[in-house]
């Protein structure tokens, strides 16, 4: 029974249900069971982090620097930005919703690729937007051409979210860029740089050089601490723009609310690179294996760049999904397909077996159907 629903503001009234707000279930695991379905780092902190963590938990009386101004002064010098450039929030996905908080009125078109990081809808849907999702092409890639054809007078935003979520698919920099540069400048462009760390691609480059190029257009590059850098828990993200659109970010209640000790372990964390090189390195092995057996295996998969692969197999996704779970080990089931984040070795390995376990049952049953 909808009690209270016309309380709401107009667009949550009329918002489709979320599929993060339908579900029950907890998304807390007992330590045993292999999380491959949320792109979290198993690698968790490096060294200097860590230690910052241990301190920082010593007083968590203390309010957190409104500013964080530590943090933001070693983002600026790690990606050889100004102070000014930068602008934080409790995560990436708070920093999304300020979107909607400073920029949506209702009407406003916001356009994005479809499969992506529902995020973006849901903030679009939050604040009256008219979606306009722009299919991705059979092998998963962005159809660019058509999102630029998609813009009209009332665009106000459009996202790619660079490698891909939930594709792990990825746009080579130059042609991205080209793309950025046709954007009329009536439009906010989001270029969401959440698992670029994670590309191997030596041609890549982040899309931050165009601002700090100076490009004469609205342009906003974000990125999170909570996938290479192993702090989802933390809530720490930040994203990199020009100073007049920083400054705007501050309006965002969101824009203070970074715990105390998510900037310290944070500020920290950009010091460690070392850290996030070996993991990339890792990631990029396990990438690899991880492809090439299910690949093997029968399985239809899409090239990542990413810390996550997005596969078909040959059987029913949600069939491949449950068995997966009895023992264990839990992966995603977006879009009739499966995801599944890249662990430490021993957890894909483990995955890897179970899948073969999984489809030589199944070729079994086609064989000798009942
Ligand atoms: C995980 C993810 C984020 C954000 O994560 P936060 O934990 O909120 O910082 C943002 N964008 C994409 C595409 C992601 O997959």
């Amino acid at each position: 029974m909808q009690k209270y629903v016309e309380l709401l503001r107009d667009p949550m009234q009329v918002k489709p249900e979320s599929l993060r707000a339908a579900r029950q279930k907890s998304s807390s695991t007992p330590p045993h069971v292999y999380r491959l379905n949320y792109n979290e780092s198993p690698y968790g902190l490096g060294p200097a982090s860590q230690a910052a963590l241990e301190e920082a938990i010593k007083t968590p009386y203390v309010y957190p620097d409104w500013f964080s101004v530590e943090l933001k002064t070693n983002l600026a010098k790690l990606y050889d930005m100004k102070f000014e450039n930068v602008v934080v929030g409790p995560g990436s996905s708070a920093m999304i919703n300020m979107l909607g908080e400073l920029f949506i009125n209702p009407g406003d078109e916001f356009i994005f690729g479809d499969p992506s990081y529902e995020a973006f809808r849901d903030v679009a849907n939050d604040y009256g937007a008219v979606t306009v999702p722009i299919p991705l092409d059979d092998d998963m890639n962005y159809d660019l051409d058509a999102m630029l054809a998609a813009i009209t007078d009332k665009t106000k935003i459009l996202v790619v979210v660079n490698p891909n979520n939930p594709t792990g698919t990825y746009i080579d920099s130059a042609k991205l860029e080209a793309f950025i540069r046709k954007i009329p400048k009536h439009v906010i462009t989001v270029i969401d740089e959440a698992y670029m760390e994670f590309v191997t691609d030596e041609k890549s480059y982040s899309m931050m050089k165009l601002v700090k190029e100076g490009i004469d257009k609205p342009l906003i590059i974000m990125r999170t601490f909570s996938k290479i850098y192993g702090m989802a828990g933390l809530r720490v993200g930040y994203a990199i723009t020009d100073p007049d659109m920083a400054d705007h970010f501050g309006k965002s209640s969101n824009a203070w609310n970074v715990s105390f000790i998510g900037q310290k372990t944070a500020a920290a964390a950009t010091a460690d690179q070392d850290h996030v090189t070996a993991v990339r390195d890792i990631n990029a092995q396990e990438r690899a294996k991880v492809t090439a057996t299910l690949r093997d295996l029968g399985c239809r998969v899409f090239d990542s760049q990413s810390n996550f692969i997005l596969f078909k197999a040959p059987i029913d996704n949600m069939t491949v999904y449950s068995k997966l779970e009895e023992k264990d080990v839990l992966i995603g089931a977006p879009i009739g397909m499966n995801r599944v984040s890249l662990g430490k070795p021993e957890m894909n390995e483990k995955f890897l077996q179970i899948m073969r376990e999984i489809l030589a049952d199944a070729a079994l049953c086609e064989k000798n159907p009942a």
